[in-house]
């Protein structure tokens, strides 16, 4: 496999036949959807269009050169809005819809001559942690290492084809542990920026006060390029953080000596696979020869109340979201027939999978009157406790560290015998990272029974560039 810069460097040297090329990365793609359904929709027509347009470019000696994804494959979540090629969430209440504008992100890579090839399968809405809460009719990924296992979500098929297909980079969407999650469990990078780097605007809304696109990729270049590319302030975004754009790219070959990491004790012991803390010390030695200075500190709120804490706030603010799919102005309708109320019921009935409903009901409980102050109020004071709690270690800190997962990927078979409460606790190590905000990325750090590890480093808000650095070192020292 080429690395993503020499492969750049390729195509802007004319030694790669572009449109030749993406046909046949398309054609690939087809072949691994037939077994692993990374794919709802591929942008075939898109895709080679934007391929053609770069050969006639390059061609005529247009100033493209200096286009920083020139020809590289980006597939994107389906929850990302893509002009003209459906775009769904993965739900079936908004199967059928073409948006008639790109999101900020999508403008940002097609400026950039990066190749949409397709919208990535996803856990409905994002409501998941193993990709299997599809919408109804969709396909349920699997992970690239064995396919009775999931590939983790709810950005599933995104991390799986990024580990399946080179020369590609993907856009996933994290609210609560969607990128780092499902690239543990496909051994690949995935980097989730402070809450308001990347503009969200034309994403679909999960719960808007968490919600970030990120990036995730098979090596750190792949991350930090496309990074470098999404970020940045837009004005349709007004949770969008004015700031000026950082080269993450120039934070790759930094060394990482002297630098001090808090390896955060709650995150080790009780409830992790022994394999799992093996490879993520591994991770931590390998830091520590590159000069890293590593020390255990103790975070009481975050494995503590992270996950009570992260559905109170997503559930309430996904039961406002899904409010506007009830067969009127968005989403799917049915036959106008009986009351209001029975109208609306039959559509969210026949349209929203088992676990949207649940998040509706959920959320819908914890906003009601006489409820709000014990609920999602609540949660919102704990939530600031926490972001105070983590300034205090990032004050001494540069990252701090846990496993990514607590689990290995698990199978199919054995996530159908979950409770929901079961399925949430997936994410008890990625959750609180994002309630606050903070950055975090995940760095693939061995195998164990064949299966990837990942090990999760978090830094303080707008230190997407310090994950870079140490996750540069760690794929550095393999
Ligand atoms: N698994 C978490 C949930 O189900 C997080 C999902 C996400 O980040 N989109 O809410």
């Amino acid at each position: 496999m080429d690395n993503i810069y020499d492969f750049i460097k390729k195509v802007k040297n004319n030694e790669i036949d572009i449109v030749e090329h993406t046909y046949k990365l398309i054609e690939e793609c087809k072949e691994i959807n037939k077994e692993y359904n990374y794919l709802n929709a591929i942008s075939e027509d898109l895709a080679l269009n934007s391929a053609r347009e770069i050969e006639i470019q390059l061609k005529q000696k247009a100033k493209i050169k200096n286009k920083k994804l020139l020809g590289v494959a980006i597939s994107v979540k389906d929850s990302i809005c893509v002009k003209d090629v459906e775009s769904t969430a993965g739900s079936k209440i908004l199967q059928g819809y073409k948006p008639l504008f790109d999101a900020f992100v999508i403008q940002r890579v097609k400026e950039e001559g990066g190749i949409i090839i397709g919208k990535t399968s996803q856990d409905e809405f994002g409501f998941g942690g193993f990709s299997v809460n599809v919408g109804i009719g969709f396909k349920v990924p699997k992970n690239p290492f064995d396919n009775e296992r999931s590939c983790g979500g709810s950005s599933g098929g995104a991390a799986g084809l990024s580990q399946k297909l080179s020369n590609h980079i993907a856009l996933g969407e994290s609210t609560g542990g969607s990128i780092v999650e499902p690239a543990s469990f496909c051994g690949v990078f995935g980097l989730c920026p402070t809450y308001g780097r990347v503009s969200r605007y034309g994403l679909i809304d999960f719960a808007n006060s968490l919600d970030k696109i990120g990036s995730i990729g098979k090596t750190i270049e792949d991350v930090a390029l496309l990074m470098n590319v999404i970020s940045g302030y837009d004005k349709n975004d007004s949770t969008s953080l004015k700031l000026k754009n950082e080269n993450y790219e120039s934070y790759l070959k930094k060394p990482v000596k002297g630098m001090k990491i808090g390896i955060i004790k709650e995150a080790f012991g009780t409830g992790v696979e022994r394999e799992i803390e093996k490879n993520v010390y591994n991770g931590i030695e390998e830091l520590e020869e590159e000069g890293a200075k590593t020390e255990e500190i103790s975070l009481e709120l975050p494995i503590k109340y992270g996950i009570a804490t992260y559905y109170m706030i997503a559930t309430s603010e996904a039961s406002t979201n899904l409010a506007k799919f009830c067969g009127m102005r968005y989403g799917a309708t049915e036959k106008l027939e009986g009351s209001f109320n029975e109208y609306f019921t039959k559509v969210r009935s026949n349209n929203f999978g088992d676990e949207a409903k649940r998040r509706i009901i959920l959320g819908t409980f914890a906003r009601m009157a006489g409820y709000r102050d014990a609920f999602y109020l609540k949660a919102m004071k704990v939530r600031a406790l926490m972001i105070n709690e983590y300034k205090k270690a990032f004050k001494k800190f540069d990252a701090l560290v846990s496993p990514t997962t607590s689990i290995l990927p698990p199978k199919f078979s054995e996530i159908e015998k979950l409770t929901p409460l079961q399925h949430y606790m997936i994410d008890v190590m990625t959750v609180s990272p994002n309630v606050a905000g903070l950055p975090h990325l995940n760095v693939p750090v061995g195998f164990e029974k064949n299966l990837p590890v990942g090990m999760l480093l978090m830094a303080d808000h707008l230190q997407e560039g310090k994950l870079i650095q140490l996750g540069s070192a760690v794929e550095k020292g393999k």
